[in-house]
């Protein structure tokens, strides 16, 4: 797990508002089942922290990008967890053999990476699973209805190889990979009611009904994992599609609609960053604030410097637009946020006396406690994954 290193800046993982989370997500799609999305270092919330927690709660599914991720995820939850680790980014020049050996699954969206699985497979002398990735509308990685076909014609191929061999040999028929999923993505799945979605749930229909009649190395349809929903399809579709959903940003109690708040949904905000005020004093009215002066204050007032800025993945452009709270009460962030640091104007001495050096400062709370990551999205323009993916390594993730 990461090591404290005394950040000022550190960011609080409750992990069991993780876990209820979970299961409120879990109980909304059954019986489909949740399988975890933690890339990006769980949404910045700490693979370390967030994998584990939920492993102990009884979570076998889990999702990332990229093959690193998988490797790191694989190895952190052991050889013998009998977790499942989905990835689907990468290059398919990469030697892949590190996923094979670790039986890590990869969401196929090119015919080359097909090929890239198929040589991992080889090289090892084991099986690689994969999932094949559908682009039903989306237009991102996925394979278009032109790379499924070449996809199938060398499934088909390889069935034949495979099945010659094995006659040969007088063994059991084994193939360099095998297909355990079929998966797609949703693009406006936050807009419920969208005709998009449903327009994608129709063509993901016919590509698999037509898969199911012709995929040779798949599995019985039964033991296919098929998923679809990411968070805003989970949370609105009904029924939910798929064997399992691919659901992050819900797990860590953040709406991805919105019109609906993590309270709406029953999610509870995993994540409060907190610092601290390290210094205060009395500015004369006039006197400006940060870089560029863009804030001056009209009257005789009080600043408040706080630790943390865009070099904690505050995004400057917040300064003079957001705030922050200090026991309960917020104040504005004025001028602009530097790399490390940030000022609040907490108004003359009579008013603003209450703030200390030392003072603790909730950051990103969940719009009670401090503001929320609704709040810093509206603020810089944003959604509120990006405010939490983007709190940099230096701040540190404490399990709470
Ligand atoms: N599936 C894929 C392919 C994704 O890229 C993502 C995240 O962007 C997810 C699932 C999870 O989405 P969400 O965080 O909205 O649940």
């Amino acid at each position: 797990a990461q090591a404290a290193t005394g950040s000022v800046v550190t960011a609080r993982i409750d992990t069991a508002a993780l876990i209820r989370n979970a299961r409120t997500v879990a109980a909304r799609v059954a019986p489909a089942q949740l399988m975890a999305v933690v890339k990006a270092d769980a949404y910045g919330h700490s693979i370390d922290i967030v994998a584990p927690a939920l492993y102990a709660a009884g979570l076998r599914d889990f999702a990332v990008a990229t093959v690193p991720e998988a490797v790191a995820l694989s190895q952190l939850l052991g050889p013998d967890s009998g977790a499942r680790i989905l990835c689907w980014l990468f290059d398919s020049a990469a030697d892949l053999t590190a996923c094979t050996r670790a039986g890590i699954e990869l969401g196929i969206s090119t015919p080359e990476a097909l090929e890239a699985a198929i040589a991992a497979g080889e090289q090892t002398g084991l099986t690689q699973d994969v999932h094949l990735k559908l682009d039903t509308g989306l237009g991102r990685n996925g394979l278009s209805l032109q790379q499924l076909e070449t996809v199938l014609d060398r499934l088909r191929e390889l069935a034949t190889q495979a099945g010659t061999a094995a006659r040969a040999q007088g063994t059991t028929a084994s193939a360099p990979v095998r297909v355990t999923g079929i998966m797609t993505h949703f693009a406006n799945a936050d807009i419920p009611g969208d005709p998009a979605t449903v327009d994608q749930l129709h063509c993901f229909d016919t590509l698999y009904g037509r898969l199911q009649a012709e995929l040779p190395y798949a599995l019985r349809a039964d033991d296919l994992m098929v998923t679809l929903a990411n968070s805003p399809a989970a949370l609105s579709l009904d029924p939910v599609p798929g064997s399992h959903v691919r659901a992050g940003i819900s797990l860590y109690g953040i709406s991805p609609f919105e019109d609906r708040t993590a309270a709406q949904l029953g999610l509870t905000p995993v994540m409060t960053v907190t610092s601290r005020v390290l210094n205060v004093k009395d500015v004369p009215a006039g006197h400006g604030a940060s870089y560029g002066l863009t804030y001056r204050c009209e009257r005789d007032t009080r600043f408040a410097l706080v630790a943390g800025g865009y070099g904690d993945g505050l995004p400057r452009i917040a300064g003079n637009r957001g705030e922050v709270a200090i026991q309960g009460r917020r104040y504005p962030i004025v001028g602009r946020i530097a790399m490390d640091q940030m000022i609040l104007d907490i108004g003359p001495a009579e008013t603003g006396g209450e703030v200390a050096i030392g003072d603790e400062v909730i950051i990103i709370g969940d719009g009670t406690t401090g503001p929320s990551a609704e709040e810093w999205a509206s603020w810089c323009e944003t959604i509120n994954y990006e405010i939490v993916t983007c709190i940099s390594a230096r701040v540190d993730r404490i399990a709470v």
